[in-house]
């Protein structure tokens, strides 16, 4: 096992913060994984696992040892009659899985086309985008629990997936490493292009029933043209979570502001866009330090270049608070804030 020491993690953290690994290795295999484990556990050290870091905000050096998950096994079944079984490991770059998913024509996450990171990281939040998301697909995840060892499989129902919430995100989770996801895609291709900004590109492009590999380009052109490439400006995507609130709440927010977008949901809730809520704030464009918020997506927060997680994390803070005070409105941040 190979293991460095003070590891910058510039490049695995998509805000590009540099900061460094106690210790780093890889795993490729439940049985180098294993080791790592033991590795960490006969020095007492803590472990991180890390997927692409671009959901992930380090305020500081990361203590003990990062284990970066480099499973790369993609296999895909035979269709049987609800689908075609596809299980990707952990370390599989999901972007491009979503493309060998349309080449072998197995249908479905053309929608989260061009969502940065890895297959393993993408239950931990049921990452979603463009009317859906991975829980429309994930069938079971391969798990180890660090606490007994165990390799097992965890069922749809047990992965207690919601809006980008899942078991991971919990006290329960936190000790469950995703080794691979099982997925069940579509054999016919019947994309699903109801999302408004989606369905608003296919029809200025004059395209009434797309195939899925239209809608996969039409939601990598919305997504270049919308959000920021963290290869030129540091970001982790939305950094806040739509808030859902009350219809009490809502009540009160459109009797100021009666243009807020908002969303029913089936439980009698309604989601606010985060986005409408920053921007009406003052907050887009705005800059301190080496960070900001994005001057064209006010729910990307950035790292103009040499900033830190520590700055981050604290305009992060103050646009939550002043949302609280201006709205009476929560805001959650989206990416695990170390
Ligand atoms: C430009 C941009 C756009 C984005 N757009 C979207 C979007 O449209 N929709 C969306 O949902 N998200 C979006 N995101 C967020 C991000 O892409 C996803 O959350 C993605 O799934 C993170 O993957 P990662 O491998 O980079 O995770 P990391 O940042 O490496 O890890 C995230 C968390 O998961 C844990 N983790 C990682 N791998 C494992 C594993 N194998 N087992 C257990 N825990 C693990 C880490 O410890 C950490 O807590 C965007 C991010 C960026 C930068």
């Amino acid at each position: 096992m190979q293991v460095s020491h003070n590891y910058s993690l510039k490049t695995h953290n998509t805000f590009g913060f540099d900061v460094l690994a106690e210790h780093f290795t890889r795993s490729a295999n439940v049985a180098e994984l294993q080791r790592a484990l033991a590795w960490a556990k006969s020095r007492q050290l803590p472990v991180f696992i890390l997927g692409a870091g671009s959901n992930s905000v380090f305020t500081a050096d990361v203590a003990g040892l990062v284990i970066q998950m480099d499973f790369r096994q993609l296999e895909f079944l035979a269709p049987n009659r609800t689908g075609a079984a596809v299980i990707a490991g952990a370390g599989v770059d999901w972007h491009w899985l979503v493309q060998q998913c349309l080449q072998k024509q197995r249908y479905g996450l053309e929608n989260l086309a061009l969502i940065p990171g890895s297959a393993g990281a993408a239950p931990i939040q049921n990452i979603g985008a463009y009317g859906r998301e991975l829980s429309d697909f994930l069938t079971a995840v391969e798990i180890l629990d660090r606490t007994t060892g165990d390799v097992r499989l965890l069922n749809h129902e047990q992965c207690l997936l919601g809006y980008r919430d899942s078991l991971f995100k919990s006290d329960q989770g936190r000790d469950l490493i995703v080794l691979a996801i099982h997925l069940n895609l579509a054999v016919q291709d019947k994309p699903l292009c109801h999302y408004a900004s989606l369905a608003q590109s296919l029809d200025s492009a004059g395209i009434d029933n797309p195939d899925s590999q239209t809608v996969f380009e039409h939601v990598c052109a919305i997504r270049r043209q919308k959000l920021p490439d963290p290869a030129e400006i540091g970001n982790a995507g939305s950094f806040f979570k739509n808030p859902v609130v009350s219809a009490d709440q809502l009540k009160s927010l459109l009797s100021n502001h009666p243009e807020a977008p908002h969303y029913p949901q089936n439980d009698g809730c309604h989601k606010i866009a985060a986005g409408w809520l920053i921007e009406k704030a003052g907050w887009k464009g705005y800059r301190r330090d080496r960070v900001g918020v994005h001057a064209d997506q006010a729910l990307v927060l950035v790292n103009h270049g040499g900033g830190s997680g520590q700055q981050i994390a604290t305009l992060a803070a103050d646009i939550q608070r002043d949302i609280e005070q201006k709205f009476h409105i929560a805001l959650e941040a989206e990416p695990g804030i170390y």
